[in-house]
C-alpha cells in the first residue's frame, strides 16, 4: 500500500500546505481521506488518474473537508470518467454534493453517496473493510480505520506429498484450512502443511477530533495512525474549544493504541515550522512523523 499526502493543512491552505486530504492506494484501487480544496491538484502532482478505481470517504462537512469534492468530481466528468464512485461521510453529504449539481450539473458517470448514520463497519469486501467511529467534533464526524484481511500463509507442496497428499482437489482444501484424511486414513492437519494467517494492513484515521477513546479503541495495534495535530499544548484550551487535539494527545492515543507509526496531519496555519509539534509528541510516542503535502508512506 501507498500512502500520499495530498493536503495537510488545518482549517485553511497555506503557501505550502493544502487542505486535508490523503490517498491510499491499495492493488489499483485510491481510497481517498477527505477531500479538501487542492486535492484534484495534488493528484495531479501525485500522478493520481482521475479515472481510477476510487472510494472517498469524508469525516465531516467543515469545508476544509468537503470543498475539493466539487472540482474533483467537475474534472472526472470532463475527462468522461465511467466508473462508478462510491463517497461516504456523514448526514448532510448527499445535500453538499446536490446543492452543488444543481448550479454545475451532475456528474456523467454513477455516483453513489453512502451517508453513514451510526458506527460500525461502513464497508467490506474480501480484500479489506473500513471502520466508522464517531469522533468528538461537531456532530456528525467520523473517524476511519481501515483494516486489511489476513492472507492465507504459505502452502508447502512438499509437507503434502510427504503426508501422503497427492496434488489435487484436496490440496485446495488444506489450503483453505481444512484437515483432510490421506489414502491410508490418517488425519492431515492444514496447519501441518500451510503457514499461518499473514495478518493484514491496519491504518486508522482520526479527521477531526478531541482526543478519543472510541478512536484509540478502534486503532488497538493499528501498523499506522494518522492523527490530526491541530495545536502544540499552549494551545490545550483553544484545542479543547475547537474540538481538535494537540501534537501530544495524539501521541498519547498513538502510545494507548500501541500503533506502529503516528503521522500527524492537520497542521494550523500558526505553524509555518512545525518543530514544536514534532518535538512534544516525540517525548511521548517515539515513532512519530509530520506529514506535508505529497509525502509518500509505502507500507
Ligand atoms: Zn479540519
Ligand atoms: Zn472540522
Amino acid at each position: 500500500m501507498k500512502i500520499t499526502f495530498l493536503g495537510t493543512s488545518g482549517s485553511m491552505p497555506t503557501q505550502s500546505r493544502s487542505s486535508s486530504s490523503i490517498a491510499m492506494n491499495r492493488k489499483g484501487e485510491v481510497i481517498l481521506l477527505d477531500c479538501g480544496e487542492g486535492t484534484q491538484r495534488r493528484m495531479v502532482e501525485a500522478h493520481i488518474g482521475f479515472r481510477r478505481r476510487m472510494r472517498v470517504f469524508v469525516s465531516h462537512l467543515h469545508g476544509d473537508h468537503i470543498l475539493g469534492l466539487p472540482g474533483l468530481l467537475q474534472t472526472m466528468t470532463l475527462l468522461q470518467r465511467e466508473r462508478p464512485l462510491e463517497i461516504y461521510g456523514p448526514e448532510g453529504l448527499a445535500d453538499f454534493i446536490d446543492a452543488f449539481n444543481k448550479t454545475l450539473g451532475g456528474q456523467g458517470f454513477p455516483t453513489t453517496i453512502h451517508e453513514i448514520l451510526s458506527g460500525g463497519i461502513v464497508f467490506e469486501d474480501p480484500e479489506y473493510r473500513v471502520h466508522a467511529v464517531r469522533a468528538d467534533h461537531d456532530d456528525p464526524s467520523w473517524s476511519y480505520v481501515l483494516e486489511e484481511a489476513p492472507r492465507p500463509g504459505r502452502f508447502h507442496p512438499e509437507r503434502a506429498l510427504s503426508l501422503g497428499i497427492p496434488e489435487g482437489p484436496l490440496w485446495k482444501r488444506l489450503q483453505l484450512g481444512e484437515d483432510v484424511e490421506n489414502s491410508e486414513g490418517a488425519l492431515v492437519r492444514s496447519e501441518e502443511v500451510v503457514d499461518p494467517p499473514i495478518r493484514g494492513l491496519k491504518v486508522a484515521y482520526s479527521g477531526d477530533t478531541r482526543p478519543s477513546e472510541a478512536f484509540m479503541a478502534a486503532s488497538k495495534g493499528a501498523d499506522i495512525m494518522i492523527h490530526e495535530a491541530t495545536f502544540d499544548s499552549s494551545l490545550l484550551e483553544k484545542a479543547e474549544e475547537n474540538g481538535h487535539s494537540t501534537a501530544a494527545q495524539a501521541a498519547h492515543i498513538a502510545r494507548s493504541a500501541d500503533v506502529g507509526l503516528l503521522i500527524l496531519t492537520h497542521i494550523s496555519s500558526r505553524y509555518p515550522d512545525p518543530t514544536i509539534l514534532l518535538e512534544e509528541a516525540l517525548e511521548i510516542f517515539p515513532n512519530t512523523k509530520i506529514a506535508q503535502d505529497l509525502m509518500e508512506l509505502h507500507v
